[in-house]
Protein backbone atom coordinates (compact mmCIF):
# COMPACT_ATOMS: atom_id res chain seq x y z
CA UNK A 1 0.00 0.00 0.00
CA UNK A 2 2.83 2.39 0.89
CA UNK A 3 6.42 1.76 -0.64
CA UNK A 4 8.97 4.41 0.29
CA UNK A 5 12.06 4.58 -1.17
CA UNK A 6 15.43 5.96 -0.53
CA UNK A 7 13.49 8.95 0.86
CA UNK A 8 15.56 12.55 1.78
CA UNK A 9 13.89 15.50 3.33
CA UNK A 10 15.04 17.98 5.31
CA UNK A 11 15.10 21.78 6.78
CA UNK A 12 17.59 24.20 5.49
CA UNK A 13 21.02 22.36 6.37
CA UNK A 14 19.10 19.85 8.13
CA UNK A 15 19.44 16.09 6.23
CA UNK A 16 15.76 15.21 8.55
CA UNK A 17 15.97 11.51 6.31
CA UNK A 18 18.75 10.38 4.71
CA UNK A 19 17.55 8.04 2.03
CA UNK A 20 14.54 5.70 3.98
CA UNK A 21 13.35 2.97 2.15
CA UNK A 22 10.24 0.85 3.98
CA UNK A 23 6.99 -0.59 3.01
CA UNK A 24 3.84 -0.95 4.34
CA UNK A 25 1.44 -3.52 2.83
CA UNK A 26 -2.63 -3.37 3.18
CA UNK A 27 -4.26 -4.42 6.55
CA UNK A 28 -0.69 -3.91 8.37
CA UNK A 29 -0.26 -2.51 11.30
CA UNK A 30 3.61 -1.29 11.48
CA UNK A 31 5.61 0.63 14.25
CA UNK A 32 8.69 3.35 13.37
CA UNK A 33 10.41 3.52 16.33
CA UNK A 34 13.51 5.42 17.10
CA UNK A 35 15.15 8.27 19.57
CA UNK A 36 14.30 11.89 19.38
CA UNK A 37 15.42 13.33 16.24
CA UNK A 38 15.74 10.23 14.26
CA UNK A 39 13.12 11.76 11.45
CA UNK A 40 10.22 10.04 12.69
CA UNK A 41 7.49 12.81 12.41
CA UNK A 42 9.54 14.00 8.96
CA UNK A 43 8.93 11.00 7.77
CA UNK A 44 4.86 11.24 8.69
CA UNK A 45 5.24 15.08 7.11
CA UNK A 46 6.75 13.78 3.47
CA UNK A 47 4.02 10.83 3.35
CA UNK A 48 0.88 13.75 4.54
CA UNK A 49 2.74 16.47 2.18
CA UNK A 50 3.95 19.49 4.45
CA UNK A 51 7.37 18.98 4.14
CA UNK A 52 8.38 18.40 0.80
CA UNK A 53 10.87 15.36 -0.54
CA UNK A 54 14.62 16.38 -1.61
CA UNK A 55 14.86 13.09 -3.56
CA UNK A 56 13.47 9.42 -3.29
CA UNK A 57 9.54 8.28 -4.01
CA UNK A 58 6.62 7.18 -2.03
CA UNK A 59 3.77 5.59 -3.83
CA UNK A 60 0.41 4.71 -2.10
CA UNK A 61 -1.67 2.32 -3.77
CA UNK A 62 1.08 2.42 -7.15
CA UNK A 63 0.46 5.92 -7.19
CA UNK A 64 3.12 8.79 -7.37
CA UNK A 65 2.31 10.46 -4.03
CA UNK A 66 4.96 12.97 -4.46
CA UNK A 67 2.96 14.39 -7.78
CA UNK A 68 -0.34 14.84 -5.58
CA UNK A 69 -0.93 18.23 -3.41
CA UNK A 70 -0.63 18.01 0.13
CA UNK A 71 -4.35 18.89 0.55
CA UNK A 72 -5.83 16.00 -1.73
CA UNK A 73 -3.86 13.51 -0.04
CA UNK A 74 -6.83 13.02 2.87
CA UNK A 75 -8.76 12.60 0.02
CA UNK A 76 -7.13 9.49 -1.17
CA UNK A 77 -6.98 8.18 2.13
CA UNK A 78 -4.23 9.19 4.19
CA UNK A 79 -5.48 10.36 7.68
CA UNK A 80 -2.13 11.86 9.86
CA UNK A 81 -2.88 12.12 13.18
CA UNK A 82 -0.12 14.86 13.91
CA UNK A 83 2.80 14.83 17.16
CA UNK A 84 1.04 16.77 20.24
CA UNK A 85 -2.24 16.04 18.88
CA UNK A 86 -3.08 19.60 17.81
CA UNK A 87 -6.93 19.20 18.57
CA UNK A 88 -8.95 22.65 17.80
CA UNK A 89 -8.62 23.66 21.54
CA UNK A 90 -12.16 26.32 21.13
CA UNK A 91 -14.03 23.56 19.65
CA UNK A 92 -16.09 20.75 21.05
CA UNK A 93 -15.03 17.26 20.61
CA UNK A 94 -18.09 16.86 18.07
CA UNK A 95 -16.85 19.67 16.00
CA UNK A 96 -13.64 18.49 16.16
CA UNK A 97 -14.53 14.97 14.90
CA UNK A 98 -16.86 17.10 12.44
CA UNK A 99 -13.67 18.57 11.22
CA UNK A 100 -12.14 15.44 10.54
CA UNK A 101 -15.02 14.30 8.08
CA UNK A 102 -14.17 16.70 4.94
CA UNK A 103 -13.26 14.13 2.49
CA UNK A 104 -16.13 12.60 0.88
CA UNK A 105 -15.48 9.21 2.42
CA UNK A 106 -15.52 10.97 5.61
CA UNK A 107 -19.19 12.81 5.04
CA UNK A 108 -20.24 9.76 3.53
CA UNK A 109 -19.34 7.74 6.57
CA UNK A 110 -20.42 9.76 9.12
CA UNK A 111 -22.90 8.18 11.00
CA UNK A 112 -21.36 4.89 10.98
CA UNK A 113 -18.13 6.37 11.92
CA UNK A 114 -19.38 8.72 14.51
CA UNK A 115 -21.41 5.30 16.07
CA UNK A 116 -17.90 3.58 16.18
CA UNK A 117 -15.81 6.53 17.74
CA UNK A 118 -18.51 6.94 20.98
CA UNK A 119 -18.09 2.80 21.48
CA UNK A 120 -14.67 2.92 21.35
CA UNK A 121 -14.23 6.46 23.55
CA UNK A 122 -16.49 6.03 25.84
CA UNK A 123 -15.87 8.92 27.37
CA UNK A 124 -15.89 11.54 24.01
CA UNK A 125 -19.72 10.78 23.76
CA UNK A 126 -20.08 11.61 27.24
CA UNK A 127 -18.04 15.12 26.41
CA UNK A 128 -19.29 15.27 23.08
CA UNK A 129 -20.57 19.38 24.03
CA UNK A 130 -17.34 19.90 25.99
CA UNK A 131 -14.30 22.18 24.11
CA UNK A 132 -11.82 19.92 23.29
CA UNK A 133 -8.72 22.38 24.71
CA UNK A 134 -10.27 21.82 28.01
CA UNK A 135 -9.97 17.29 28.10
CA UNK A 136 -7.10 15.68 29.92
CA UNK A 137 -3.68 14.99 27.38
CA UNK A 138 -5.36 11.39 26.95
CA UNK A 139 -9.03 12.58 25.99
CA UNK A 140 -7.26 15.04 23.42
CA UNK A 141 -5.40 11.97 22.31
CA UNK A 142 -8.48 10.48 21.00
CA UNK A 143 -10.02 13.24 20.01
CA UNK A 144 -6.63 13.57 17.40
CA UNK A 145 -7.08 9.82 16.79
CA UNK A 146 -11.00 10.42 16.66
CA UNK A 147 -10.90 13.04 13.65
CA UNK A 148 -8.14 10.67 12.04
CA UNK A 149 -10.12 8.03 11.76
CA UNK A 150 -13.67 10.53 10.90
CA UNK A 151 -12.39 10.72 7.36
CA UNK A 152 -12.24 7.11 6.77
CA UNK A 153 -9.24 6.99 5.76
CA UNK A 154 -7.43 3.50 4.39
CA UNK A 155 -3.80 4.05 6.08
CA UNK A 156 -3.66 5.97 9.39
CA UNK A 157 -0.13 7.65 10.76
CA UNK A 158 -0.04 7.89 14.33
CA UNK A 159 2.76 10.22 15.54
CA UNK A 160 3.53 9.24 18.95
CA UNK A 161 0.51 9.40 20.56
CA UNK A 162 1.86 8.42 23.79
CA UNK A 163 3.84 11.24 24.28
CA UNK A 164 3.31 12.98 27.64
CA UNK A 165 0.80 10.41 29.11
CA UNK A 166 1.01 8.44 32.44
CA UNK A 167 1.93 4.93 31.08
CA UNK A 168 -1.82 3.53 32.32
CA UNK A 169 -3.35 6.09 30.17
CA UNK A 170 -0.48 5.30 27.37
CA UNK A 171 -1.36 1.61 27.22
CA UNK A 172 -5.36 2.63 27.05
CA UNK A 173 -4.41 4.59 23.96
CA UNK A 174 -1.89 1.37 22.72
CA UNK A 175 -5.03 -0.87 23.12
CA UNK A 176 -7.81 1.15 21.21
CA UNK A 177 -4.87 1.31 18.32
CA UNK A 178 -4.65 -2.91 17.88
CA UNK A 179 -8.72 -2.70 18.38
CA UNK A 180 -9.32 -0.05 15.38
CA UNK A 181 -6.94 -1.82 12.81
CA UNK A 182 -8.54 -4.87 14.08
CA UNK A 183 -12.23 -3.46 13.87
CA UNK A 184 -11.98 -1.30 10.80
CA UNK A 185 -9.37 -3.60 8.82
CA UNK A 186 -7.09 -0.28 8.47
CA UNK A 187 -3.33 -0.19 7.43
CA UNK A 188 -1.84 1.60 10.41
CA UNK A 189 2.01 3.17 10.54
CA UNK A 190 2.82 4.16 14.02
CA UNK A 191 5.62 6.37 14.95
CA UNK A 192 7.03 5.75 18.56
CA UNK A 193 9.43 6.86 21.30
CA UNK A 194 8.06 3.76 23.28
CA UNK A 195 9.66 1.11 21.42
CA UNK A 196 8.61 -1.80 23.25
CA UNK A 197 5.01 -0.60 23.55
CA UNK A 198 4.88 0.18 19.79
CA UNK A 199 6.52 -2.96 18.95
CA UNK A 200 4.51 -5.49 21.43
CA UNK A 201 1.35 -3.57 19.41
CA UNK A 202 2.51 -4.44 15.88
CA UNK A 203 3.00 -6.92 13.36
CA UNK A 204 6.57 -5.58 11.85
CA UNK A 205 9.07 -2.49 12.76
CA UNK A 206 11.05 -0.11 11.36
CA UNK A 207 13.82 1.18 13.57
CA UNK A 208 14.99 4.51 12.15
CA UNK A 209 18.15 6.77 14.04
CA UNK A 210 19.82 9.90 12.71
CA UNK A 211 17.51 10.15 9.31
CA UNK A 212 18.42 5.99 8.18
CA UNK A 213 16.53 2.13 8.96
CA UNK A 214 19.37 0.65 10.81
CA UNK A 215 17.04 -2.47 11.75
CA UNK A 216 13.43 -4.23 10.82
CA UNK A 217 12.03 -6.88 11.44
CA UNK A 218 9.12 -8.71 12.46
CA UNK A 219 7.84 -7.84 16.09
CA UNK A 220 9.51 -10.94 17.84
CA UNK A 221 12.87 -10.59 15.76
CA UNK A 222 13.13 -6.67 16.71
CA UNK A 223 12.27 -7.72 20.65
CA UNK A 224 14.66 -10.15 21.20
CA UNK A 225 17.16 -8.25 19.30
CA UNK A 226 20.27 -7.35 21.33
CA UNK A 227 20.57 -3.73 19.88
CA UNK A 228 16.95 -3.00 20.60
CA UNK A 229 17.19 -4.55 24.03
CA UNK A 230 20.26 -2.60 25.04
CA UNK A 231 19.29 0.53 23.23
CA UNK A 232 15.25 0.24 24.29
CA UNK A 233 14.91 -2.05 26.74
CA UNK A 234 18.29 -1.11 29.07
CA UNK A 235 19.25 -4.64 29.10
P1 LIG B 1 10.92 13.55 17.99
O1 LIG B 1 10.67 12.25 18.61
O2 LIG B 1 11.69 14.50 18.85
O3 LIG B 1 9.72 14.16 17.34
P2 LIG B 1 11.70 12.65 15.39
O4 LIG B 1 12.32 11.33 15.27
O5 LIG B 1 10.26 12.80 15.07
O6 LIG B 1 11.95 13.23 16.83
P3 LIG B 1 12.09 14.82 13.56
O7 LIG B 1 11.18 15.71 14.33
O8 LIG B 1 11.62 14.29 12.27
O9 LIG B 1 12.54 13.61 14.47
O10 LIG B 1 13.46 15.59 13.37
C1 LIG B 1 14.54 15.10 12.56
C2 LIG B 1 15.63 16.15 12.51
O11 LIG B 1 15.14 17.32 11.85
C3 LIG B 1 16.12 16.62 13.87
O12 LIG B 1 17.50 16.85 13.75
C4 LIG B 1 15.36 17.90 14.10
O13 LIG B 1 16.09 18.77 14.93
C5 LIG B 1 15.25 18.45 12.69
N1 LIG B 1 14.03 19.27 12.52
C6 LIG B 1 12.77 18.86 12.69
N2 LIG B 1 11.89 19.84 12.40
C7 LIG B 1 12.64 20.92 12.04
C8 LIG B 1 12.32 22.25 11.61
N3 LIG B 1 11.05 22.66 11.51
N4 LIG B 1 13.35 23.06 11.33
C9 LIG B 1 14.64 22.63 11.42
N5 LIG B 1 14.99 21.40 11.79
C10 LIG B 1 14.03 20.54 12.11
Amino acid sequence: MLEIRDLEAGYGGVMALAGVTLSVAAGEFVSVVGPNGAGKTTLFKTVSGTVAARAGSIRFEGQDLLAVPAHQRPHLGIAHVPEGRQVFPSLSVEENLQMGAFTEAGRRDWAANIEYIYRLFPILLERRRQLAGTLSGGQQQMVAIARGLASSPKLLLLDEPSMGLAPTVADQIFDAVVEIRRARNLTVVLVEQRAVEALESCDRGYVLETGRVVLSGGQNELLSDDRIRKAYLGM
